[in-house]
């Protein structure tokens, strides 16, 4: 099953994708209304996952049905704005370095331990919405990345039980001004500005994924294939990221864990860069999930 933030007249609403359509949880479940979210359901645990499962569904072979339409039960999907699927994260928690092909284009050697970074909440924005090009900056960078979403609160997980905390996964852009990530001894600044955590379009659930290593995993600028890989290619596999990162910090549902990138960024591009340019559209591309589109804008 997929799951949907999306707004409506500029109201926030969560939703299932089927098929090109988004069925709207407001009109299935008795206790929506206020605070409705994909964080309030993955909250209340596996149960209301199922009944949502059931009644999508029991609409599965109804979704064009212009009555249902008319009660404003389903969308089609190119009339509702999707937002990130979590769009206020309580924490979003990346990897540094997390495909050896990566840490080589970089020339550092691969990581011993998982190199974590962290982004606030106020980088994220959903499909469509324009990545700013900061005016402190001159080097903007994109990066695919698997994120994890996490689905049950939990600390000091070991690594056999971790897929237990996993809700699903979404495609994530860890953008980056490197000029400001490589000034300092710190990434946060130049990882962190506004937009620079583009997430989505939907958040599939693990049911729809059951092995995370063996995904296709692209990104595309202005159509050009600029990174190519699997998530086989991971240093360190999720179950031991979840492991590692829970061990003396809780993890919450919601929480967000972006697992890396691999090569093909654009400033170790040969015979040179290619950084983003404002109008680049980026597309960043993984399988099951679906493709995340966001374009530069100078505001
Ligand atoms: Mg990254």
């Amino acid at each position: 099953m997929k799951l949907v933030s999306f707004s409506l007249d500029g109201a926030p609403r969560v939703g299932v994708l089927a098929e090109g359509n988004v069925v709207d949880l407001a009109s299935l479940l008795r206790e929506a209304g206020e605070g409705l979210s994909v964080v309030s359901i993955l909250s209340a645990g596996e149960p209301l996952l199922e009944r949502i499962r059931e009644a999508a569904l029991s609409l599965s072979d109804r979704l064009q049905d212009a009555g249902l339409r008319a009660k404003r039960v389903v969308y089609p999907l190119a009339d509702v704005k999707l937002m990130a699927p979590v769009p206020r994260p309580g924490k979003i928690i990346c990897l540094g370095l997390n495909y050896s092909d990566h840490a080589e284009e970089a020339g550092m050697s691969p990581p011993e331990e998982p190199v974590l970074f962290s982004k606030p909440a106020t980088a994220v924005v959903g499909h469509d919405d324009p990545v700013i090009y900061p005016k402190v900056s001159s080097q903007l960078d994109y990066e695919v990345e698997l994120a994890v979403v996490v689905g049950k609160r939990g600390k000091d997980i070991p690594e056999e039980d971790a897929y237990d905390y996993v809700a699903g996964y979404t495609v994530f852009n860890d953008i980056s001004a490197r000029d400001i990530q490589f000034r300092g001894i710190q990434w946060f600044r130049g990882k962190s500005f506004d937009t620079f955590a583009p997430m989505g379009p939907c958040l599939t659930l693990k049911d729809e994924i059951p092995d995370p290593h063996n995904l296709k995993i692209q990104m595309r600028v202005n159509g050009e294939l600029r990174q190519n890989s699997s998530t086989r290619n991971m240093i360190f596999k999720i179950p031991y990221l979840i492991s590692f990162i829970s061990a003396g910090m809780t993890l919450e549902p919601g929480d967000v864990i972006a697992t890396g990138t691999p090569s093909g960024v654009g400033i170790y591009s040969k015979p040179q860069p290619k950084l983003l340019k404002p109008g680049d559209v980026m597309e960043a591309s993984i399988e099951k999930i679906g493709t995340l589109r966001n374009r530069v804008v100078i505001p």
